[in-house]
């Protein structure tokens, strides 16, 4: 594949450059390195200022706010927020849940929920795991049984537990799997709903993870209504939505471009940090060997990403090779995390949670927060579909075993 940018990329680029450096907020510089310190409005004010430039969604169809850009302008795309250390937009609307709507949707449903999506207006959560389904998660049992409202309209009725969803306590609406015919092979009987986070019957209860974070929930839904028509798809198909939407989630978990940014500030980290021998730790030839392993693999899986991408855009949705992106892109955040706190040695172990830069930190600047995005980066190759049950679909589908 043919790297070099042509001048229209080029001018491309510097067009992307200088609008970020512009319309970047200045309270946000900075701010990505410490997710435990965004606010919901931090989230979505980048997300607001791309919607108005139109660069928000630049996967959709041009007709929902796409950008039409070719592969190398994405490729371009992601490489410069990631250069800035923009705030990444949430993945569960624009990545995730739209793709299903303007794959599956009504015209109806297309109207109503893209736009807020597209714009930043309406923050999704992902219901899809619950205690007993998450690996095997055509077993889920949340149940949604139909019922007619005193209004005469027909309802679902849902009743059951999800859980491990993504800062749900922030969410306006969520999409769930449920099980709406428990009679026949477990794919055959799930529907996806969209379900208002505000109704009655919804509680959401935080998961503490390892570094001390809150990011995961428990969701509770008893005898919540849910009208028919925030059904997408046909009833007991949703298992057909499911899937397509667990492809896209995937493909954007590999997060290459930050990964090389990361890669960057590991180099001058440790350029700068003395090793035992005082002199810098990048000298040592065992480190530098692992930081150049890192560099080879995470070069390899950008050309990976650099085909599908290509492959996308010629009409091809993202297939089973969203699962080697998953994989290579996961296995690759943990040993950048885990080489960035070797290199940050005992600076890395006085890690407290949630202080304000000026207080408490011990040593220099850059080893701050380097346990807790080591600790963070333990999920990675457990959510989306877990890296072994990842190397199961690779078997199959890729290899035919
Ligand atoms: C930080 C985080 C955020 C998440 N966010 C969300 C979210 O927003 N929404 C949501 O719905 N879910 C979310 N998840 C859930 C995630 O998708 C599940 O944790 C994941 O699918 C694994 O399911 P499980 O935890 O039930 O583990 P299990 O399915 O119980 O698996 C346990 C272990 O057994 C292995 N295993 C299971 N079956 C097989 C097999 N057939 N072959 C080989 N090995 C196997 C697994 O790989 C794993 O190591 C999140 C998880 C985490 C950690």
């Amino acid at each position: 594949m043919d790297l070099d940018f042509s001048p229209e990329d080029v001018a491309f680029r510097d067009e992307v450059r200088a609008f970020i450096a512009e319309a970047y907020p200045k309270v946000l510089r900075g701010k990505q390195q410490d997710s435990e310190g965004l606010t919901k409005d931090d989230y979505f004010s980048w997300h607001r200022i791309l919607a108005k430039k139109g660069w928000s969604a630049p996967s959709w169809p041009k007709e929902w706010g796409g950008t039409g850009w070719t592969p190398t302008q994405k490729y371009i795309w992601s490489e410069e927020q990631a250069k800035a250390d923009t705030i990444p937009v949430l993945p569960f609307g624009v990545a995730m849940l739209a793709p299903v709507i303007y794959t599956f949707g009504t015209e109806e449903q297309k109207a109503r929920f893209l736009p807020g999506i597209r714009d930043g207006k309406v923050w999704w959560c992902q219901g899809y795991s619950e205690p007993g389904a998450g690996s095997d998660l055509a077993s889920l049992t949340t149940r949604a049984e139909r019922i007619k409202g005193d209004d005469g309209k027909e309802y679902y009725l849902v009743n059951g537990q999800k859980t491990w969803t993504t800062l749900a306590q922030y969410a306006d609406w969520g999409f769930f799997l449920v099980r709406t015919d428990p009679n026949v092979k477990p794919q055959a009987g799930i529907s996806f709903l969209l379900i208002d986070m505000k109704s009655p019957g919804v509680t959401v209860a935080p998961i503490i993870t390892l570094e001390g974070g809150h990011e995961v929930n428990d969701v509770f839904l008893e005898n919540v209504k849910v009208p028919i028509e925030n059904r997408i798809f046909h009833e007991n198909q949703g298992w057909t939505c499911a899937k397509a939407l667990l492809m896209h989630e995937r493909s954007g978990i590999a997060g290459v471009a930050r990964s090389k940014r990361g890669l960057e500030r590991l180099r001058a980290m440790s350029l700068s940090e003395p090793g035992d021998d005082a002199g810098p730790l990048l000298a040592d030839p065992f480190f530098k060997r692992k930081v150049a392993d890192l560099e080879i693999d995470l070069t390899a899986l950008e050309f990976t990403e650099l085909r599908t991408l290509a492959g996308e855009s010629s009409g091809k949705g993202p297939g089973p090779e969203s699962s080697i992106l998953k994989i290579k892109g996961t296995e690759i955040q943990q040993r950048l995390t885990e080489l960035t706190l070797e290199a940050a040695g005992h600076y890395g172990a006085p890690y407290l949670r949630g202080l304000p830069h000026n207080i408490g930190a011990i040593g220099p600047d850059d080893a701050r927060d380097v346990a807790g995005r080591y600790f963070n980066t333990r999920k990675t190759s457990i959510f989306g579909g877990s890296n072994e049950i990842q190397r199961n679909i690779i078997a199959k589908l890729v290899l035919g075993l």
